[in-house]
């Protein structure tokens, strides 16, 4: 079997064949930090993360780049009305979205170039395209991409290029397809731009959104690479820009596979800023979600179905982690491993790459473990059936509940279904359990019980615990002393 995934471009689903063996080169669109990433947009980046990590489990090395878009329409207008500087307004944006993806276990990419650290990349790739004859200057000193001399235009988008209006211009970053039309390669400073503006041989100004991406992308993917992603709406005008302007300029195809997710919704309407129908991260997480409940929600769903985001679906994934943590601690129980606490075993922490493909727990597994792992695999082989492998895994997880009260498990056994979750895993990541927020007055108290019962004053150490209790804690000695429990 071999990993096969939809590509956009030829509307099929193709087998992943990297033009370097074994080394995959991927593009994913990044943020526009103009303000907190909503939900709607991590659901793009997981799907990103879930492709990334199963390229790896296929054992393909992956050079993955995302850009972060500090210079745009968006990102001036915002930061001009709060006025501050642009790179002053977009940092704390930033900061903000990486704190994010840390909290949705997101592995990191190799590259994060910002859009104002490559503006060279990008005069350097528009006068190529000046020089070919496919760009011109307009009146007011913007260069734009004539796409009547691109003869690809539209292949991504399935454009219908009949009705063209050759010569039509649109200047925004985004438009609809109905405005298929010349588009902004570089913006000729205007006073909205404030001081925001480089010096071109041309003139004075920005670049515009879409250059960003081929610029970036080619200069640490190559002027050809393997896969791109976004949402479905990058892929018109975004996208569509992309490819011609990287195209036009090298000659050679940009990219060999596209893959674009549905949208997250919310009562059928796409979540977004601008419909105000969003919630950030940061305001779930506020509503008392983990980070790993609100990973396995966005990322549930195969990644070109739209999501319906409801506080009801978030339930049930409570309760989906809830078995599967019983599950574990109890495999853990048999294979005789006392420390709660999957360390043992290898996983990592909340944010931390794990170790992808981990070598087999050298040990048969059960037959409902081999099963399961053959289903898990297939399932996102098949253009990454998320829903399909989730339920591969609960499959093994009712299976295994049996075995271990029919005990029919040994030690040595758990101990390899143990390792094959921590593979799973890997592509997951969604395991491990959130690392506790123990609160400082909580420690604080506890370390005046342990005083207390060194000073063997057993009421003042029963009040102590009691006062815990009160606050949510349960004490637990563990072989390096006693710890606390969120209850
Ligand atoms: P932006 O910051 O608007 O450029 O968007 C960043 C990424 O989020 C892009 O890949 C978008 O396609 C994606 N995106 C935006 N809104 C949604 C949504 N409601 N559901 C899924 N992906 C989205
Ligand atoms: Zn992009």
């Amino acid at each position: 079997m071999a990993f096969r995934i939809h590509n956009t471009l030829t509307r099929s689903v193709e087998e992943v064949q990297p033009a370097e063996a074994g080394h995959v080169r991927m593009y994913t669109c990044g943020p526009t930090v103009y303000n907190f990433a909503h939900i709607g947009n991590f659901r793009a980046y997981l799907f990103e993360d879930l492709l990334r990590r199963h390229l790896k489990f296929r054992g393909f090395r992956v050079t993955q780049v995302m850009n972060l878009t500090d210079v745009d329409d968006k990102t001036i207008r915002s930061s001009r009305e709060q006025g501050l500087p642009l790179k002053a307004f977009t940092k704390k944006y930033i900061e903000a979205f990486f704190a994010d993806l840390k909290t949705l276990r997101v592995e990191p990419a190799e590259h994060y170039p910002a859009a104002t650290d490559h503006v060279p990349e990008m005069i350097a790739l528009i006068q190529t395209l000046l020089d070919k004859g496919v760009a011109y200057k307009s009146d007011d000193g913007s260069i734009y991409f004539s796409i009547a001399k691109f003869p690809g235009y539209g292949k991504l988008a399935h454009l219908d290029m009949s009705g063209l209006r050759s010569g039509a211009r649109v200047a925004q970053d985004e438009y609809e397809k109905e405005s298929a039309a010349d588009f902004a390669l570089w913006k000729a400073w205007d006073e909205q731009d404030g001081d925001v503006a480089w010096d071109a041989p041309w003139g004075r100004g920005r670049p515009g959104w879409h250059i960003e991406c081929s610029a970036m992308g080619m200069k640490y993917l190559g002027p050809s690479f393997d896969l791109h992603t976004g949402g479905v709406d990058n892929i018109f005008p975004h996208h569509e820009d992309e490819i011609a302007q990287s195209e036009a300029a090298t000659g050679h195809p940009f990219v060999k596979y596209w893959m674009h997710c549905a949208h997250l919704v919310v009562d059928g309407k796409k979540m977004s800023k601008s419909l105000g129908n969003f919630f950030t991260l940061r305001d779930l997480v506020g509503k008392g979600y983990s980070g790993r409940e609100l990973r396995y929600e966005l990322l549930a769903t195969h990644y070109r179905q739209s999501l319906n985001f409801t506080f009801e679906s978030l339930d049930a994934v409570r309760s989906a982690l809830g078995r599967l943590d019983e599950f574990s601690d109890r495999l853990r129980a048999v294979a005789g491993i006392v420390d709660p606490g999957i360390q043992k075993t290898g996983t990592t922490g909340p944010g931390e790459t794990p170790q992808a493909g981990i070598s087999d727990p050298g040990y048969n597994l059960p037959a409902w473990a081999q099963q399961a792992l053959e289903a898990f695999t297939a399932a996102l082989d098949d253009d990454l059936n998320v829903s399909a492998a989730l339920a591969a895994l609960f499959d093994m997880i009712t299976a295994g509940n049996r075995a271990m009260n029919e005990k029919t498990l040994d030690a040595a056994g758990a101990a390899a279904v143990l390792g094959l979750l921590q593979r799973f895993d890997a592509v997951l990541g969604i395991l491990e359990p959130e690392q506790q927020q123990t609160d400082a007055a909580a420690e604080a108290l506890l370390a005046q019980r342990q005083a207390a019962r060194q000073a063997k004053n057993w009421p003042e150490s029963d009040r102590l615990r009691d006062e815990l209790k009160q606050r949510g804690w349960v004490i637990q000695d563990t072989p390096q002393g006693p710890k606390l429990k969120k209850i």
